[in-house]
């Protein structure tokens, strides 16, 4: 059982802050995953809570107990780098028994963990080849294997598979999954790849600038972005983001796209958010993921016109950008109608998938 707490932590390198007092509770078993550009403090944060690195403020605790005076080896976490750490001289076997001559375990209680965490690795036929013998995804499993071997408090992973091949990304990806499930140890998991996160993570972890942006499941992140940052790094295609012109009438709000002649009707979200005085009709920016943006061929009751650029057909759906006045509106169309380039068809924003945003502070809007 293992719970990992972050309390006011502050780090900096000489002037620069690179983590801005990040506050985060991570439950026993939870996989977490840590997501955002490059530079945003990912890895500092993860070699602070190992001990590879010192804070300037705050307290991490492990089970409550604050570690951060703790050398990292008293810390008992385990930790897989993205360059395949394993030593070069010894057997995949010998890699693997590697952290347990420390401890007093019998040559037969070495053998038997070996054996069983090459089991669940699937590695059994290489535990006699050196590591130039073994293929990237072969030896990252070798250092996944060595670093659980000992069953640690927790695993840390940063970027794990972020030098593998594409295909081998996925493979790895899945079983690291099936890894977590089998041991269910704590693990947070450092990536910039928004797919990777979102296929492993129980709970995603989206930083920018040394500043935590939001924490949730993948499906609160990507349905209920906290701000325009999330909104923007979490889903691809990336989410259509535009600076609307509202007007009121009546009961109802239109959205108008800049340079766009007619607006999108939206009906109430809209009205009582402005109501409410949450927004102000000059500073809103409108959001919605290309599954969002309805396509039709024939014209329908609140569509707008509106002409087909460029087309990607990726097989299941096709994306299709459209033209609205001066912008562009990434749209994701079902297969089987495939607008060609140029073509004038008409589209409406769903309002049930549209996002407002204060353009100003970039927050969500509800
Ligand atoms: P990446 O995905 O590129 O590894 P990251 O999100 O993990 O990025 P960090 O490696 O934590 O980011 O780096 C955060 C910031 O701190 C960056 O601006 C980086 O240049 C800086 N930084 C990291 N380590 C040091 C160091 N030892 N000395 C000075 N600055 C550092």
């Amino acid at each position: 059982m293992t719970h990992i707490e972050l309390r006011g932590v502050q780090k900096f390198f000489g002037d620069v802050q690179v983590i801005k007092d990040m506050n985060l509770v991570i439950e026993d078993n939870e996989f977490i995953v840590m997501l955002g550009p490059s530079g945003c403090g990912k890895t500092t944060t993860l070699r602070a809570i190992a001990g590879l690195e010192t804070i300037d403020e705050g307290d991490i605790l492990i089970d409550g107990k604050a570690v951060q005076h703790l050398k990292a080896a008293d810390r008992d976490i385990a930790f897989v780098f993205q360059s395949f750490s394993l030593y070069p001289h010894m057997t995949v076997y010998e890699n693997i028994a590697f952290p347990l001559r420390a401890t007093r375990q019998s040559k037969a209680e070495v053998d038997r963990a070996v054996r069983q965490m090459a089991e669940i690795l699937q590695i059994t036929p290489l535990l006699q080849r050196r590591p130039s013998a073994l293929s990237g995804g072969d030896m990252q499993r070798v250092a996944i294997g060595r670093a659980l071997v000992r069953s640690p408090k927790a695993l840390l992973m940063d970027e794990p598979i972020g030098a593998l091949d594409a295909t081998l990304r996925e493979e790895m990806r899945t079983e690291i999954k099936r890894l977590h499930i089998k041991q269910g140890s704590t693990t947070i998991y450092v990536t910039h790849d928004q797919v990777e996160a979102m296929a492993l993570a129980d709970r995603i972890v989206i930083m920018n600038e040394g500043v935590l942006q939001q924490v949730g499941t993948p499906d609160e992140v990507y349905t209920h972005p906290a701000n325009l940052f999330v909104a923007q790094f979490v889903g691809s295609p990336v989410m259509n983001v535009a600076e609307a012109r509202i007007t009121e009438e009546k009961d109802e709000a239109r959205v108008f796209m800049p340079g766009a002649e007619h607006g999108f009707p939206f009906p109430r979200k809209l009205i009582a958010l402005l109501e409410a005085g949450k927004a102000s009709p000059d500073a809103i920016s409108l959001g919605v993921r290309p599954e969002g943006v309805l396509v039709e061929r024939e014209k329908r009751e609140g569509y707008l016109p509106v002409e087909a650029h460029i087309i990607e057909p990726l097989g299941s759906h096709d994306i299709v950008d459209l033209q609205i006045g001066d912008r562009f509106l990434r749209a994701r169309t079902k297969s089987g109608f495939v607008p060609r380039p140029g073509e004038q068809v008409w589209a409406r924003i769903d309002p049930a998938q549209a996002h407002f945003f204060d353009t100003r502070s970039g927050n969500s809007l509800g």
